[in-house]
């Protein structure tokens, strides 16, 4: 059976690369029937925070992507790391190292003289422990191969080949005895039954390594397949201008979990040229030999354009909840309220067949909804204001009157009123509803003026409209 993990570092919020990696491993998951489960990487202990991994969490769950049992937590399998380190020290496929900070630098200061990675040349590899210095307390290393090649046969980057003389001894115990994250991983990946191994290509390298150690303890090593970075559009690497943001920004930015998702798994991964997954399209579909080998671009535009088509997509139902979920974190800043109320959610409710319509996200469809918050007197824009000159404010008594004598209100009567009033003044449609809708909305665009006045109600809008006649 296949088991995937998705192993965040807490150091941060759940950014946008993050989720996509556990995105892939719970599509593979999925299509496979396996589980996917979720390791907290917490072993630096000085920059991981509880709160990092209450965001970690949440924007998962947000995300739709659950995992199967309880999250493991990396630091707090220490003394286990530990005890397979001195399993291999015990069979002699590991050793301690005295090598002095002074005699690692002179090693580091050659590699960078000729321009190479720094390389432990196994000085204590064969030497007797009795030779130790005295006062150095000894790591432990891996006795890794020097001759011959790694070979990982990665599911993404094919076939991969390093020169063992250029991979050296690396450490999987510190001085102080605490593991290494490359010893931490290994021990932790085969200990959960971790089949496949997906994660960004920053650690291709670590596979090499990582193989060394399962190698070593004679145990199998999972599948792995290493997915190329995010980029920004210009190909850079992704920064917070670009879309670097916590998956929690996403939320507050106004997008929808499923648009998010759908934006994510077409982010370096293809089924021929479709665009819009289901969730259950998504998963019958996934395949990590569909992952491309090079970097994904990130593009807000797209992202804004499958958000406005999950919106209009969305029963109006969900997107009045979706608002009512964000408008505590947006709607202070913008001059609204941070909940709705029985009236609002009503009248939200209804406007919704409009709203939706023209907005690409939640922010922009509950700014377009300023008229249903607006308190009498209504405060207008600028805009708003200067269509009440020029002759507007008169035009707007005219309408108002013709709207005033209406018995019955509905998108349908409201209309023919403000055509008649247009022909008795003998102005255009326009020219009529334009401070109209500056007198209703206090915005000088708004979505369709019948559908306001009907959402509105008789009594409300013409409130409005004696605010700005008298
Ligand atoms: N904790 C690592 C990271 O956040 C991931 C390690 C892994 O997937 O093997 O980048």
């Amino acid at each position: 059976p296949v088991v995937t993990r998705f192993a965040p570092s807490p150091t941060g919020f759940l950014h946008i690369g993050g989720a996509r990696t556990a995105l892939f491993n719970w599509l593979y998951a999925r299509r496979h029937n396996g589980k996917m489960l979720l390791r907290i990487e917490d072993t630096d202990r000085e920059r991981s925070t509880e709160a990092a991994v209450e965001a970690i969490f949440d924007g998962l769950r947000w995300l739709g992507l659950d995992w199967d049992g309880d999250a493991t937590r990396q630091f707090a399998r220490a003394e286990r790391h530990a005890e397979v380190a001195h399993t291999l020290l015990a069979q002699g496929r590991a050793y301690h190292c005295y090598a002095t900070p002074e005699e690692l630098e002179t090693m580091r200061e050659q590699a960078r003289a000729e321009g190479r990675p720094m390389r432990y040349d196994g000085r204590w590899r064969d030497r007797d422990p009795s030779e130790a210095p005295a006062g150095v307390r000894p790591v432990v290393r891996l006795k890794a191969p020097q001759e011959g090649e790694t070979v990982i046969d990665d599911e993404v980057q094919g076939r991969v080949t390093w020169r063992n003389e250029n991979l050296d001894d690396l450490v999987l115990l510190r001085s102080d005895g605490t593991p290494t994250y490359m010893l931490a991983v290994v021990v932790d990946d085969h200990d959960m039954g971790v089949t496949h191994v997906i994660r960004g290509d920053d650690h291709l390298t670590n596979a090499a390594r990582q193989k060394h150690i399962y190698e070593a303890l004679g145990w199998e090593v999972p599948v792995m397949a290493h997915i190329p970075l995010i980029h920004g559009p210009d190909g850079a690497k992704l920064s917070k201008r670009h879309g670097a943001l916590g998956v929690d920004a996403y939320r507050s930015l106004g997008y929808l979990p499923e648009a998010l998702r759908n934006y994510l798994v077409r982010l370096g991964w293809a089924h021929g040229d479709q665009e819009i997954f289901s969730t259950e399209e998504m998963i019958a579909a996934f395949s990590l030999s569909s992952i491309g080998r090079s970097p994904a671009r990130f593009d807000f535009a797209k992202l804004e354009n499958l958000n406005g088509h999950y919106m209009r997509a969305a029963p109006d139902a969900d997107l009045v909840a979706a608002v009512e979920a964000i408008l505590p974190e947006i709607g202070p800043a913008r001059g609204l309220p941070d909940k709705l109320n029985e009236k609002t959610r009503e009248q939200l409710t209804a406007a919704m067949p409009g709203l939706k319509e023209r907005a690409k996200t939640l922010v922009e469809l509950v700014e377009s909804a300023y008229f249903i918050f607006g308190q009498r007197p209504l405060a207008l824009d600028e805009k708003a204001l200067s269509l009440l000159g020029n002759g507007g404010r008169e035009r707007l008594r005219i309408v108002a009157d013709k709207l005033a004598a209406l018995t019955e209100w509905s998108a349908q009567t409201t209309e023919a009123a403000v055509r008649e009033a247009a022909v008795e003044a003998e102005v255009k449609l326009g020219q009529v509803a334009q401070p109209l809708r500056a007198a209703l909305t206090g915005r000088a665009t708004s979505p369709g003026l019948f559908d306001v006045l009907a959402v509105l109600g008789r009594e409300e809008s013409l409130a409005r409209l004696n605010d700005q006649t008298t």
